[in-house]
């Protein structure tokens, strides 16, 4: 029998998995719904968008949208090992020393910056300059590196900004930050590097680690208050995998949520009317899902230089010769953060692409253009994950519920956020670069206005957080060493976990997270 059954090869569960055998002392079973990730277009930076819709994504769905006039959002999970970390678009961000402060004073101590930067530092291998040496990790299993090519938009985006007095002298990444820079990505040598390649496959050899895809987990089993295995199902059969020491969710943060919910821990009422038997009436498992929106903005390019012409042979031979070219990008090339109301830590990103983004990335590029996604980082708006039905292998009730803050601040800050992009692009260098304004179009100001564009074109930036939190209070699902409260041996250690989404990019903040609940688990 295993010690450890790990559900889910996502971020978290690659780095679990590589971390709970590295002594020897453990064995542990991994068991991953998807397949192994031999698509081209995982190792290929700019190949996610081909992912959307395959048998590699989830392929989920938002409930219809109040705010967005009742239309639904795509949702892309990465369905394989690597989970999303190999479908991502590799941005690499430590996140605001601020998001984990909050975590620590709002009820989960032991989380707060002076807690975490060391094992951020510990987990990369940065391979570009810094100022400081010694913020930076230079020896860590995930390689993280400049952008190999970067486009002369983004790059141009990026001085403009900087003319403008957004700031970007230090690294975005070991401090604060507010300013703008090219992005670090997880990228080795022109090549998607992701959690699964830093940490699994490499782990994978190890007679103490076990890995079964196209496992799809269907409950948790309990003896006497303790979690003793799962069910999953496998080539059509149920199966039962017991585990000695206890088990770990690490399915993301819809999955995660999902599978309490149907293995009997949630709303009770919820449960009850899906025909689940209630072990633990929880009612925070699925609610508080927090996500970024992103509402996009187009602008046409005057030169034809934007990655509309990366599936060209010219730049698939560029890449197979030589790792270059322009399917060498990672699409969020360059990004502004910045604050709306002056405050150090900032509640807004503009993430800039050298490319027209059309339908969620899922239609092709018709024109030369560029954008960006305007980011609101600091939603308070709340969602939940709840059961369609009782069937398990059902997709969850996403319910986004965006800009459904009561007195709006959240539109206001995506309103914000249009305006200080119309005011980059009209600045040099970017000026000269941009025939005009695409979307939502130059008539479109204020926040009526913006809300109304909306409905028509708002998603997220894929960065669901927040449906199993950690904390002190007696609502809270987690506690802070990550264990769940109402039963032994099961521990949550995913985004489902952080108790507020961080300002920015979260894959690394999840690979923390597991690096600490590994640590958690094995003492
Ligand atoms: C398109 C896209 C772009 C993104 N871009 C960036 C970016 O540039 N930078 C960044 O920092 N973040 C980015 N993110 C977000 C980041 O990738 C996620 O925050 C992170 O991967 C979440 O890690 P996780 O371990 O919580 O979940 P996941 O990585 O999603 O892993 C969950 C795993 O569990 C498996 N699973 C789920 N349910 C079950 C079940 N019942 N049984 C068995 N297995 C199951 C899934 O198949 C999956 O492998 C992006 C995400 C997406 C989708």
């Amino acid at each position: 029998m295993h010690d450890f059954i790990i559900v889910g090869a996502g971020t978290a569960g690659c780095v679990l998995a590589e971390r709970l055998t590295a002594s020897g002392m453990h064995r542990v079973l991994l068991i991953e719904a998807g397949a192994k990730p031999d698509s081209l277009f995982v190792r290929i930076p700019l190949g996610m968008g081909k992912l959307f819709k395959t048998n590699l994504d989830w392929n989920f769905e938002s409930e219809p949208h109040l705010a967005l006039g009742g239309r639904r959002v795509f949702i892309p999970r990465g369905k394989m090992l690597g989970g999303s970390s190999n479908m991502n678009a590799q941005v690499h961000q430590w996140c605001h020393p601020a998001d984990f402060d909050g975590w620590a004073t709002s009820g989960a101590p032991g989380w707060a910056w002076n807690d975490v930067a060391a094992v951020f530092r510990r987990m990369e291998s940065w391979v570009g300059d810094t100022g400081d040496d010694s913020l930076r990790g230079r020896n860590g299993p995930m390689v993280i590196s400049p952008l190999r090519v970067p486009n002369p938009l983004s790059v141009a985006f990026v001085r403009a900004a900087h003319a403008m007095g957004l700031d970007g002298e230090s690294d975005y990444n070991g401090r604060p930050y507010a300013g703008a820079w090219l992005s670090q990505v997880a990228q080795q040598n022109g090549r998607r590097f992701s959690t699964y390649d830093a940490y699994l496959k490499p782990a994978m050899t190890r007679a103490n680690l076990e890995v079964r895809t196209a496992a799809h987990a269907l409950r948790v089993l309990f003896e006497n208050g303790r979690a003793i295995g799962v069910t999953v199902q496998r080539g059509g059969h149920e199966e039962t995998l017991l585990a000695a020491r206890g088990v770990i969710l690490a399915a993301g943060a819809y999955g995660t949520p999902q599978l309490l919910q149907l293995s009997g821990i949630g709303p009770a009422e919820h449960l009850l009317q899906h025909g689940i038997p209630v072990l633990h009436d929880v009612p925070a498992i699925g609610s508080n899902l927090q996500e970024h929106p992103l509402l996009p903005v187009k602008f046409g390019a005057r030169r034809p230089i934007t990655l509309k012409r990366a599936e060209s042979p010219l730049h698939l031979l560029a890449w197979q010769l030589f790792r270059r070219g322009m399917l060498a990008s990672n699409l969020a090339e360059a990004m502004v953060f910045t604050s709306t109301k002056g405050d150090t830590a900032p509640d807004l990103e503009l993430c800039f692409t050298p490319v027209e983004w059309r339908g969620q990335g899922l239609e092709p590029p018709q024109m030369h253009a560029f954008g960006c996604g305007v980011v609101l980082l600091t939603p308070r708006s709340r969602g939940t994950v709840r059961l369609r039905s009782g069937d398990p292998l059902a997709a969850p009730v996403i319910d986004l519920a965006l800009l459904s803050d009561p007195d709006g601040a959240d539109a206001d800050v995506l309103a914000h956020g249009l305006e200080l992009f119309r005011r980059i692009v009209a600045t040099e260098p970017l000026a000269s670069e941009s025939s005009g304004e695409i979307a939502p179009g130059s008539g479109v100001h204020g926040r009526d206005a913006v809300v109304a564009y909306c409905g028509e074109a708002l998603q997220t930036i894929y960065h669901p957080a927040g449906t199993c939190r950690m904390g002190t209070d007696n609502v809270a699902p987690v506690t802070p060493e990550l264990r769940l409260r109402t039963c032994d041996n099961l521990w949550v250690a995913d985004a489902s976990v952080m108790p507020t989404v961080p300002r920015g990019h979260p894959n690394a903040v999840v690979a923390m997270i597991a690096h600490r609940a590994a640590e958690f688990i094995a003492a």
